[in-house]
């Protein structure tokens, strides 16, 4: 999924804000982050692999712009090229990008045909590239930097031949942005720094989230709206789907379409699981939306039980809701170990179910209880099992399994790393099935109704469910392979997915 924000300010100090909102994005991504200031110095960049909340950050160079990212994979394995924001020093652009393309391969393979020089196997770079080519014909990365003409004290400066960093470069860019915008296909959302601008923008779907706001001096641009608030913002604002922001020194200087409209297919899995918690998706809390789906889930397949458990952390708003439909007392009977994180994200399948077995545990006994479990959503089944053995270990002599999400049957082709439909439990498989291989005494899942219903979107019109019905808005290729920009030669760290095992 990824975590991106953006910071413009009038001041020179966009470097902390930007590793701020970045650490409120964590839960989007902990395979690397970085954060790039552009200043006067140019473009400066700190990136690192793991997660940028266990990093000090450090003193930031001066600058009034800074792009930052936090990385979850879905495109290219994890390796220090592949971290962002990607920078283009010559043009003076720093970018990160959250959502995968569609069409990254084709345009990779154009680009570097036209001279491009890569130096990443991940499909963002395509966006780098195609906003360093659209500054000038010629083709750029092995052209070597041309001094600025510009520069009156002697000093070169530096190279812009498009004029991007000069004020009047405002219309190149924007020019840039939407013949970027019209090559591209797929799922973007993207922060990006051009000489002294701040840029954000999104495709026609607007299948990822991007959102702006301002405080004192400050513009911000970020993934989701808690690192608005955590930055203090007000005046929040959706970037809507193929619009493009511009800033300039902390403020809103314009803003632009830059694709042809598209229907909305806004990923249904953010407002299911990916977003924080204490996040808005139009206007909303998502642990609101959340808590609703619970309390649907709960008339549409009720248990007889004693009392609910909620799987920590993502499950706990729909577990409450649940419970408060049933009636039942909310047990917290599962105890996870916050050190671990999100496991799922973890890209090596070992290391997802070794992190797995050290993150739960039974935090009170539920001697004899009928206990009813909640959660957000079930991938490949692996921690319910583990979570439905340990409820019957502390002594639950019924185990209702009820998923406040509708099974996840076919892979993601915009930016949730969800590949192989072989990997996913519920794909190709009835209930009963899944039910066995998790060991519940039951298994419902929420229909897509009410999902719809509690996401607001009755109609299910705005939202891409591409992983709950296999149909997508946009062409797809029959297969997803992450590694697709990788050559064959190259180790790839991260494990390709294996094949679900019978269980
Ligand atoms: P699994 O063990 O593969 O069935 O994963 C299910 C668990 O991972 C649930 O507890 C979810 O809260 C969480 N989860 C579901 N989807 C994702 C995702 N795309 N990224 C990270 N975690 C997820």
């Amino acid at each position: 999924m990824c975590g991106i924000a953006g910071v413009s300010v009038l001041d020179g100090t966009a470097g902390q804000p930007a590793f701020d909102g970045l650490v409120t994005l964590q839960h989007r991504g902990h395979e690397s982050w970085g954060v790039a200031v552009a200043g006067p110095g140019g473009v400066r960049t700190r990136r690192a692999l793991g997660a940028a909340s266990r990093s000090a950050g450090g003193d930031w160079p001066a600058g009034r712009l800074a792009v930052a990212h936090t990385r979850y994979s879905t495109t290219g394995a994890t390796l220090p090229e592949n971290s962002q924001p990607f920078v283009h020093e010559a043009h003076r652009i720093a970018l990160a990008h959250n959502g995968d393309l569609t069409n990254a391969a084709g345009l990779r393979a154009r680009l570097g045909r036209a001279g491009y020089g890569f130096r990443s196997t991940s499909d963002s770079e395509v966006i780098l590239a195609l906003l360093a080519t659209a500054a000038r014909p010629a083709p750029v990365g092995r052209v070597p930097a041309a001094p600025d003409p510009r520069a009156t004290d002697g000093v070169p400066g530096p190279a812009d031949p498009a004029g991007y960093a000069d004020p009047a470069g405002h219309d190149a860019v924007v020019a840039a942005v939407a013949r970027a915008a019209g090559a591209l296909r797929g799922a973007y959302s993207v922060v990006c720094s051009i000489g002294d601008l701040l840029l954000a923008f999104r495709d026609p779907h607007g299948f990822r989230p991007l959102v702006a706001g301002f405080a004192e001096g400050r513009a911000v641009v970020a993934s989701e709206t808690c690192a608005l608030d955590a930055l203090g913002c007000s005046g929040v604002r959706e970037v809507e789907p193929g619009e493009l922001l511009v800033f300039r020194a902390g403020r809103l200087t314009g803003t632009h379409r830059v694709a042809a409209p598209a229907p909305r297919s806004f990923c249904v899995f953010e407002h299911l699981y990916l977003t924080r918690p204490d996040s808005r998706i139009g206007g909303v809390r998502t642990s609101a939306t959340r808590t609703a789906l619970g309390e649907r889930l709960a008339l549409e397949s009720p248990a007889d039980a004693d009392l609910v458990v909620a799987v920590p952390s993502s499950g706990v708003p729909a577990a409450r809701g649940y419970a408060r439909a049933a009636g039942l007392p909310l047990a917290g009977a599962l105890i996870r170990d916050e050190q671990v994180g999100r496991t799922f994200i973890e890209p090596d399948r070992r290391l997802r179910e070794r992190k797995l077995r050290r993150k739960f545990s039974i935090g009170s006994p539920v001697d004899g209880a009928r206990v009813v479990v909640v959660d957000d959503s079930i991938v490949r089944g692996t921690t319910m099992r583990r979570i439905v053995a340990l409820l019957r270990e502390a002594g639950a002599s019924e185990v209702h399994v009820r998923i406040a999400a509708p099974p996840l049957v076919a892979p993601c082709h915009y930016g949730v790393d969800i590949v192989d439909a072989r990997e996913l439990v519920a794909a190709g498989r009835g209930a009963e099935d899944v039910r066995r291989i998790i060991g519940a005494t039951s298994l419902a899942h929420l229909s897509v109704a009410g999902m719809r219903q509690g996401v607001g979107a009755a109609s299910g019109e705005g939202l891409c469910e591409g992983c709950l019905t296999g149909e997508y808005p946009t062409r797809v290729a029959p297969a997803r392979d992450k590694f697709k920009l990788m050559p064959a030669q190259v180790p790839r760290q991260a494990t390709p997915p294996a094949p679900a095992r019978p269980r």
